[in-house]
């Protein structure tokens, strides 16, 4: 559930017609509501209300805006980060050091301390090398590193190939045939103290059963770990859970996920830790977007062009996506067109052959559940601007990142002397 509604034949975000946004903050913009992060956030949380205290790190990459993180840490969630930049984005948004796990393939030694120096609470170290260097860096600086091992189950998480984390050919954590030697070898390292066990096998899973038969594997390895003498006091299950992209689409709910973990995790007797991103924040934010113009097609289907490319929202080009394209003051006609953005590339491209709302020149549109892997991934790839964001609360809105324009980008630019 969302709140992008209609009202009175216009498309709103909570009580604000999104016509105002655009009209004071012009276009392309994401556009958030508070009231649907919040309501995601403790949908979540009920669903994980039969297991005891499990920690919750909301995945910083599926939206890092600073104010989206405020609304979420005073929802008692703490944050899952993959670089330096992301930590210190979690602590300024007010996440407490110990609910911050940092997660990642390629953390640099002097992210670690970065890390260390903040006190964070876990590091998912993802190789024997990366935790024997943790270790080293950790008693280098007279500090005790707590960590969970990364396993790679490979299970098929059954989505997009650029989504998927958890087969064997992924870079993601180490085998699971090897991780309870590596376990045993890392636990003991002096400056490091090993806790457990993490994983994350994908992204946008639309079926239980993968997650599924991935965590009952890692119930045995823990099994096998105990009875070695080593200890496991946390387990990290990541995310992953698929939205709604599609009117008709039906992704597992979060209270029958939960319903899964506290069946499949029953006796492990552990603190069970949560890296939810998209399922937080997909439907949460659109982008509000202008069409520049419609341009007949070689066939008879028409080029609907937006001022919204993939540079501002990537994933249709990255993955294939597909964003649901409404007219913001929708007449009833419908259309078939192709949704294409300005930029410079065929792969700027929304969709094909779509079914839509009609619009015409000037009209606004949204695409919506962008409030995921949306604005982060931004760029401002043929010198266009990077996108701004704003939050609506009930009647209010605010700007919360700003448009950052050419202007901006070409002054970080220098030509060298030696070139005139
Ligand atoms: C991206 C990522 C997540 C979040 O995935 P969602 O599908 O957005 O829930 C969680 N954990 C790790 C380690 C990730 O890389």
């Amino acid at each position: 559930m969302d709140h992008f509604t209609l009202k009175d034949g216009i498309m709103h975000a909570e009580d604000v017609p999104l016509p105002l946004i655009a009209a004071q903050v012009e276009t392309p913009v994401y556009v958030y509501s508070r009231a649907t992060f919040i309501r995601h956030a403790q949908v979540f949380k009920d669903a994980l209300s039969a297991l005891d205290n499990p920690h919750i790190a909301f995945a910083i990459k599926a939206n890092p805006n600073l104010a989206i993180l405020r609304i979420l840490a005073r929802e008692g969630y703490g944050a899952d980060v993959v670089s330096a930049g992301e930590l210190d984005r979690a602590l300024a948004a007010g996440m407490r050091p110990e609910d911050i796990v940092f997660s990642g393939v390629g953390k640099t030694p002097e992210e670690m301390a970065h890390a260390l120096e903040k006190d964070i609470g876990q590091f998912n170290v993802e190789s024997e090398e990366e935790g024997r260097e943790l270790a080293i860096v950790a008693e280098v600086m007279g500090k005790t590193a707590h960590a969970a091992l990364r396993i790679n189950p490979d299970v098929d998480a059954g989505t997009h190939e650029k989504i998927s984390t958890g087969k064997a050919e992924n870079k993601f954590g180490v085998p699971f045939g090897r991780a309870k030697g590596i376990y045993m070898r890392l636990n003991g390292l002096s400056g490091l103290k090993m806790r457990g066990l993490a994983l994350h096998i994908g992204s946008q899973l639309t079926s239980l059963d993968p997650l599924e038969a991935a965590f009952t594997k890692v119930g045995g390895l823990i099994d096998s770990i105990r009875s070695s003498g080593a200890e496991l006091t946390h387990i990290d299950l990541g995310g992953g859970l698929g939205v709604a992209y599609r009117a008709e689409d039906d992704p597992p709910s979060p209270a029958a996920y939960g319903a899964m973990v506290a069946r499949v995790t029953k006796g492990w007797n552990v603190r069970l830790m949560f890296e939810p991103g998209r399922v937080i924040a997909g439907n949460a934010g659109i982008l509000l977007t202008r069409v520049i113009r419609v341009k007949p097609g070689g066939g008879n289907v028409p080029f609907v062009v937006v001022d919204a490319a993939m540079n501002d929202l990537a994933r249709p080009a990255m993955y294939d996506a597909y964003h649901d394209f409404s007219a913001v003051e929708p007449s009833g006609k419908r259309m078939t067109a192709h949704i294409v953005g300005p930029v410079c590339e065929t792969g700027d491209t929304f969709a094909m052959h779509r079914d839509t709302d009609h619009v015409a020149a000037n009209d606004l549109a949204i695409f919506r559940t962008a409030g995921a892997y949306g604005a982060t991934m931004a760029s401002t790839y043929n010198s266009r601007s990077l996108v701004p964001e704003v939050l609506v609360d009930g009647a209010r809105y605010a700007v919360v990142a700003e448009r950052i324009k050419p202007a901006a980008i070409l002054a970080a630019e220098h030509v060298p002397d030696w070139l005139d």
